[in-house]
């Protein structure tokens, strides 16, 4: 493995010997359960074979030293300087810091010991495309301080603890999903949780088919503006359906049926943003049998119906969205495909035969960058198994 080695000679040369431990934490892609985290309902995400590897040893002073080779950038902090968020020279720590810094921040606040550590880290996830690099850096690091120490948690339980670093340490106010599914991932499987009961199982994904993504290479940003308006609706429609509906809490616990009955007393924005979620709601119900029934070409439909829905009721595609997930879904061997993430640009993900991936990625390639002038990156991954221990 060509990174671990990368790691592992520059440790060398860094720190004047060979690294003890090597751990990897998995990015992740979500197949179904789109922008329906906040309101109470299902995911299904996988972690990808794709992640960030960390190379590292304990060290004998009372500082954590980090080397981040995509970056080629180094900072070094220790509990007393994390309040701070500044470096042992008492320098601020740069911002690409804030994720592993804030993993030992969210250890402390557990009162939990985070052993001094030399380490290098390098990652094949993609920054900033969707992927959840920033969990696979978060995971990578809680693996990291738990093989230094003598306490271990459940996965689930270091997912939590990775999330509320993003959220109050990095300050992303991101949903449990990404630290979820690097940390709990299992080979050639997809994993179903429950947003509200963090309850979750995993369902097999059969080893014919590949899971692919298509980076559009368009950032435009979901400014957090426009996620707060799509959440602010979301809350808005329940609102105004507990008039009817007393008991529901969100719209997890609405029913279509339920939806289609109340939906004309909403304003017809919030109407269209709360029929998505409780549309995808149910699409990832239906999602769990079919699966289990290994019918990929109906589940396959339902990702395809899902970026309708994205498109046209939550609106948070773009042309160059559309237009990649309209050519992968006209190739063959193409069970179905949607834009993934927070939308605005960023990736798709496509479930694809897997005698048939290769091609697939080369036409979609081809037929999207004669359109629009792009070059898209194409991952064919697979689910794979969450954060661990190599060495
Ligand atoms: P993503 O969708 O990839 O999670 P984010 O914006 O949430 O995008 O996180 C990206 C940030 O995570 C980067 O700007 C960087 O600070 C940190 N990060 C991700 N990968 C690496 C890496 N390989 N080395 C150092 N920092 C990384
Ligand atoms: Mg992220």
């Amino acid at each position: 493995m060509e990174i671990i080695e990368r790691i592992s000679e520059i440790f060398s040369e860094t720190f004047g010997e060979a690294p003890i431990h090597i751990a990897r934490a998995p990015g992740r892609v979500n197949l179904l359960g789109e922008h329906v985290d906040y309101n109470d309902g299902f995911v299904l995400p996988a972690a990808i074979d794709r992640a960030t590897y960390i190379a590292f040893s304990p060290s004998n002073s009372d500082q954590t030293t980090l080397l981040a080779v995509d970056l080629n950038q180094q900072a070094s902090f220790s509990p007393q300087t994390i309040p701070s968020k500044t470096q042992i020279d008492s320098s601020p720590l740069p911002d690409w810091a804030h994720y592993p810094a804030g993993v030992m921040w969210a250890l402390l606040e557990e009162k939990l010991s985070t052993p001094a550590m030399n380490s290098v880290y390098a990652s094949d996830v993609p920054r900033g495309s969707g992927l959840s690099s920033s969990a696979s850096v978060e995971m990578a690091f809680m693996i990291a301080w738990q093989t230094l120490d003598s306490w271990a948690l459940p996965p689930m339980r270091l997912a939590l603890l990775a999330q509320k670093a993003e959220n109050q340490y990095v300050g992303v106010n991101c949903g449990i999903m990404d630290q979820f599914a690097s940390a709990c991932g299992v080979e050639n499987h997809l994993l179903l949780l429950d947003c509200r009961s963090l309850e979750w199982k995993t369902i097999p994904l059969p080893e014919d088919v590949a899971i692919v993504i298509a980076d559009t290479t368009v950032r435009r940003k979901l400014t957090s503006g426009e996620y707060n308006k799509r959440r602010a609706a979301c809350e808005e429609a329940v609102r105004l359906l507990q008039q009817n509906l007393p008991n529901i809490k969100s719209l997890r616990d609405v029913s279509v049926e339920d939806f289609n009955w109340l939906a004309g007393k909403l304003p017809d924005e919030v109407s269209k943003r709360a029929r998505h979620a409780v549309e995808e709601i149910e699409r990832t119900n239906q999602a769990e049998a079919l699966l289990e029934a290994g019918n990929i070409q109906h589940f396959g439909e339902l990702m395809n119906e899902c970026h309708i829905s994205l498109r046209d009721l939550y609106e948070v595609s773009c042309p160059e969205l559309d237009v990649m997930v309209r050519i992968a879904q006209s190739l063959e061997g193409c069970y179905g495909g949607r834009l993934t993430g927070a939308g605005f640009g960023g990736c798709i993900v496509n479930l694809v035969a897997h005698e048939k991936a290769e091609e697939f990625a080369q036409s979609l390639a081809k037929g999207y960058q004669s359109e629009t002038g792009y070059h898209p990156e194409i991952y064919i991954t697979r689910a794979s198994k969450g954060a661990e221990l190599l060495a």
